[in-house]
């Protein structure tokens, strides 16, 4: 009886262990994109999916740098999909949404440091202010990197920038003629400020945050890359025509295991 029970206990413990760390999972090829929002202490707990503390964040990137992943910007993914190129073994995109000004102050000197590359998505319109697409009540709002801010990145080398509308809507569920001002009026406007063109365009919100049409404005905006929320990796060369880019989100209670699952399987955490 008592070897029954500890066998049925063994099992049990082992189907959970594998669906917490599922490292049975294929190991994918393609590109891979980490998807990171705010970087440091959360305002409040219920909040901590999308604030990877400082020493976390470190500890990915010394993960990265360790394991010789290649980590590159917008601009140098570019030229391999214009040159028709493979991509270089173990490459990686580190990202931010929406431009928090704890991206300069907390995740800049950890991957200046380090000698890694990121890219930042920013929402125009809210540049030296705060999110105020965010309900203050439920997210708290902080402070958004200043135009200053992100001309000292963007001259250090150390980040890149994309297009992440002018005031993060709901693509779809505005007038269709206003979603085309706030993904071709953001991307002018970064435009001029950086002194070079933006490739690269995330869709503010989860799934089902754009559609044909709304992709179709991107595209005619002139952006290469279109970058979703949906969860994996994507094959190289990407089809264009078929697919947005895909990420991994990575989120405060991750820990290296999950941050190395998300890399080599494109997903953790079943359960
Ligand atoms: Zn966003």
């Amino acid at each position: 009886m008592i070897i029954i029970v500890s066998v049925i206990a063994v099992i049990a413990v082992t189907v959970l262990a594998s669906l917490r760390f599922p490292w049975w999972r294929k190991t994918k090829q393609g590109l891979r994109v980490l998807c990171y929002h705010k970087v440091g202490v959360p305002p409040s707990p219920c909040l901590k999916d999308l604030w990877v503390s400082t020493d976390n964040f470190r500890k990915q990137v010394k993960y990265l740098i360790d394991n010789g992943w290649k980590t590159l910007t917008f601009s140098e993914l570019h030229e391999i999909y214009k040159n028709n190129e493979p991509l270089p073994e173990k490459a990686v995109l580190i990202t931010f949404d929406d431009g928090y000004q704890n991206n300069y102050t907390e995740a800049y000197p950890v991957l200046k440091e380090a000698g890694a590359k990121g890219n930042i998505f920013l929402v125009w319109n809210t540049l030296g202010k705060v999110n105020e697409w965010h309900n203050p009540a439920s997210e708290p709002w902080v402070n958004m990197c200043t135009i200053e801010q992100i001309k000292e990145m963007q001259e250090s080398g150390v980040f890149d920038f994309g297009g992440h509308t002018l005031n993060h809507p709901h693509l779809t569920q505005i007038d269709p003629e206003a979603a085309v001002t706030e993904i071709t009026e953001s991307k002018k406007k970064t435009e001029e400020a950086l002194g070079r063109e933006l490739c690269a365009f995330a869709y503010p919100y989860g799934d089902g945050a754009y559609d044909d049409r709304v992709r179709g404005n991107v595209i005619d905006a002139g952006y290469t890359f279109d970058f979703s929320f949906r969860e994996g990796i994507t094959a190289w060369p990407w089809d264009r025509e078929k697919n947005t880019i895909d990420r991994l989100y990575i989120k405060g209670g991750d820990n290296i295991w999950d941050f190395a699952l998300h890399l080599k399987k494109g997903g953790a955490r079943i359960i």
